[in-house]
């Protein structure tokens, strides 16, 4: 695709999508107007050109944000939850409608491939529909009480309007897994996104917003697209918000969490990963390869579950290296509207100077580059962020594999014993996904023993990447805390309650403690 084939893609994204020019990036149940505003101007890291403009909130519109939240929070909990299941599955039915141009804007704005943009909406349609099923199983347990005449159960109630903060990388998806679960559970959610994605966030609420008003429902949902630095505070010292989820960095998640916790506010903390793949000599090496080279390179390894470290059994280290050498140099880099493009671009200028400083920090502390990774300028499209991918071979003992860099950055390490490659894999700070490529039962079970991995998410002949919405997502040590979408990570959008209900004619207490009036 051509630089001019790209600006037309743009202009028929952003008219599918009503979002030309000027936009206001703030909706509190409805857009609030442009005029006056500071803007935050959007651009594509697949050209480097101006997208659109967006407005920025300021203190007094997250005022208001929260106020309105508040109201339709208290509308919204009286819905019985399959009413609200209801009106989520209708959510989930007009994303199916928007795929393409969602999916689209997605590569716009974050340069994700095609694919991997409408698979983004897609993960958005399956939360939708999980979270509908879900709202007929808000379950609770019911006890044997110790007294008699006396029944003892829990249930499960709304929370209130629930904080989300995302990370561009998932610009779209990771507001589904949260605001999906939390609308089920009775909670609205306010949601400030990433400025590098904010026009994704954008588009998807204004989608989502005219859906409700079609169905008739509350404005659960609102937006507000800030500066980082203030919408985040704003959310983590407030009050009104019972619960913060937040997507990002280990740096300003842990900022984040003190905040929120100093005020009794919950957190969910989604950080940063730095995902090893462990591949023994009983692997099929065929799969190995295609799992990590998907993990390391998909998203141009700016996942966080991409995988980041590769520890190779030394029996088949150099065949292995040298196949995934090969692999590399077949991935076709570039405009990611490009057939067969797998690799797109970094988000932004600022993300290739990290990238490339990092091999000069590996390099310099005795990693040897097996595969370069260049700044690379692709014709056409000189504005955009594009950079070769890296594999290098690495010790343990050098402190940048310990640190979560945002590229196609791939380290490779020989092991001798099983024993060895799972300490080797657990010696970082991180821990969220992991995986083994092998055959043999033995080693795929140790690898799942308490002694194995210790990460929120263990794979076995599969990627680090590319979760599914089903399982609960999350992760351990410096990634942070709590889980998202699947299973019963519901439970954290909801108070829980232990109710004691007596029916008999005395009042017996617990423990036989007598009080005789
Ligand atoms: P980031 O930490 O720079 O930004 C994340 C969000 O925090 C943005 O919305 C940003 O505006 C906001 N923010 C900035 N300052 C803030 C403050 N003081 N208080 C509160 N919020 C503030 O992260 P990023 O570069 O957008 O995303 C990449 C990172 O996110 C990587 O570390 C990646 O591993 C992580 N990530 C984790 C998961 C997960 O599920 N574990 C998923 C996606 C991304």
């Amino acid at each position: 695709m051509s630089g001019k084939d790209f600006e037309s893609f743009r202009e028929d994204t952003l008219n599918a999508l009503g979002l030309k020019g000027l936009n206001s990036g703030i909706f509190d149940g409805k857009w609030k107007d442009t005029q006056g505003r500071d803007v935050y101007k959007s651009t594509s890291p697949v050209d480097g050109k101006h997208i659109a403009d967006l407005t920025l909130a300021k203190r007094e519109d997250f005022d208001t944000i929260v106020r309105n939240s508040r109201k339709i929070f208290e509308e919204w909990r009286d819905f019985t939850a399959p009413k609200r299941g209801e009106i989520i599955r209708s959510l989930g039915d007009l994303l199916v409608k928007r795929k393409k141009d969602l999916g689209a804007l997605v590569t716009l704005e974050v340069g994700k491939t095609p694919s991997e943009g409408e698979g983004e909406i897609q993960e958005m349609i399956d939360v939708a529909y999980f979270a509908s099923g879900l709202s007929r199983q808000l379950y609770g347990l019911t006890m044997g009480s110790e007294r008699p005449y006396h029944r003892l159960y829990e249930q499960w109630v709304p929370l209130g309007p629930v904080g989300i903060i995302s990370a561009f990388n998932f610009p779209a998806a990771v507001w589904s897994w949260n605001a999906m679960i939390a609308a089920v559970a009775g909670d609205t959610a306010i949601w400030k996104p990433s400025t590098k994605a904010a026009l994704t966030a954008t588009g998807v609420m204004k989608a989502v917003s005219e859906a409700l008003d079609d169905l008739g429902a509350p404005q659960i949902f609102s937006l507000m697209v800030s500066r980082g630095n203030d919408g985040g505070e704003w959310i983590s010292n407030e009050k009104g918000i019972p619960l913060v989820s937040f997507t990002g960095s280990t740096g300003t998640g842990t900022r984040l969490y003190e905040k929120v916790s100093a005020r009794m506010g919950r957190s969910i903390l989604e950080l940063g990963g730095n995902n090893a793949a462990i591949v023994t000599e009983k692997s099929d090496m065929n799969v190995a390869l295609k799992g990590v080279a998907f993990g390391a390179l998909a998203t141009a390894g700016q996942r966080c579950t991409s995988t980041r470290r590769v520890i190779v059994q030394d029996t088949i280290y150099d065949e292995f290296v040298d196949r995934l050498k090969k692999v590399y140099s077949g991935v076709k880099i570039g405009n990611p509207n490009d057939p067969g493009v797998l690799v797109g671009p970094l988000i932004d200028r600022k993300a290739i100077k990290t990238y490339l400083d990092a091999i000069e920090t590996g390099k310099n502390q005795g990693g040897k580059v097996l595969y370069q990774g260049q700044d690379l300028k692709i014709q056409g499209l000189e504005g955009g962020n594009y950079v070769s991918p890296t594999i290098m071979e690495a010790k343990q003992e050098m402190p940048i594999i310990k640190v979560e860099t945002f590229g196609p950055l791939l380290y490779v390490f020989k092991y001798h014993s099983f024993d060895e490659a799972l300490k080797m894999h657990n010696d970082v700070p991180q821990g969220l996904s992991s995986a083994i490529f092998t055959t043999d039962l033995m080693e795929e079970e140790e690898f799942l023993s308490a002694r194995g991995s210790d990460c929120g998410i263990a794979n076995v002949n599969t990627s680090t990447a590319g979760a599914e919405i089903g399982g609960a997502f999350g992760g351990e040590k410096e990634t942070g805390y709590g889980r998202e979408s699947g299973t019963d990570s519901w439970k954290a959008y909801m108070r829980r309650q232990t109710v004691t209900k007596n029916f008999g004619k005395d009042v017996p207490l617990s423990q036989g403690v007598k009080f005789d009036v």
